[in-house]
């Protein structure tokens, strides 16, 4: 990944309020409700923060450690294959932006932040920012960076996060050769989802190939994450 599409990406991540969590690992693994009610961790996941795992994960983790995640292609795994024995993040540094907003807002700065950008949104994005930060809210964190939650709550509610991450996702590539007319083939799409889970973007750039001529289509046809909304 280039210089400058890591630099863009972490600009995005730096105006996310600095939280600190309990570390329970609660909401880094599925409750069986959840998994039936098709909940998945660390979910979207962008191509392009895809790919600054992936570098980092290469760089940093141990073989053995490196190898089983990156033939990790589990869509919906019920634990965060990330997710360390004492219950903490072990790609913190990377995690994606999901993660890193989880609990960013508490019911006070939600309404707050509501109020305040009356008359400058649309009233249906102000009402699906307040629902979707609602159903966000964790009692364990707490936030360390107070300042920051106005342009967290504005890049929320107008769609700055979402467009960022797609600009950015549209800029980087999963995998060429075959690997890529397979997947053009099966999905009948001409590009890779912009959105996905860390399992399906391993299937189609670290699965053998062998695997993905015999296994690739029954793989796509249940997935359930890729561009999801
Ligand atoms: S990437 Fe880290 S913070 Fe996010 S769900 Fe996985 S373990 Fe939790």
């Amino acid at each position: 990944m280039n210089k400058s599409i890591k630099r863009d990406l972490q600009a995005l991540y730096d105006g996310v309020p600095a939280t600190r969590c309990a570390g329970s690992g609660e909401c880094c693994q599925l409750t069986p409700e959840e998994f039936d009610n098709h909940y998945a961790t660390m979910f979207p996941l962008y191509r392009v923060e895809y790919l600054n795992i992936v570098e980092h994960v290469e760089r940093e983790m141990p073989a053995e450690r490196r190898d089983a995640l990156l033939a990790h292609t589990e869509e919906r795994p019920r634990r965060c294959p990330f997710l360390g024995a004492d219950q903490g993040c072990t790609i913190y540094s990377v995690r994606p932006l999901i993660c890193r907003t989880y609990g960013a807002m508490n019911p006070r700065s939600i309404q707050r932040e509501s109020v305040h950008m009356v008359g400058q949104l649309p009233d249906r994005w102000i009402r699906d920012f307040s629902r979707r930060e609602g159903a966000m809210v964790c009692p364990r964190v707490a936030v360390l960076e107070p300042e920051k939650v106005r342009l967290h709550a504005q890049r929320t509610a107008d769609g700055t996060y979402e467009r960022e991450l797609t600009r950015l996702s549209l800029q980087v590539d999963i995998a060429g050769g075959e690997r890529r007319t397979l997947f053009q083939r099966v999905s009948g799409r001409r590009n890779w989802p912009t959105r996905w889970s860390w399992g399906g973007y391993n299937a189609v750039r670290f699965a053998p190939l062998q695997w993905l001529r015999a296994q690739f289509k029954s793989y796509w046809k249940s997935s359930e994450l890729a561009d999801a909304g």
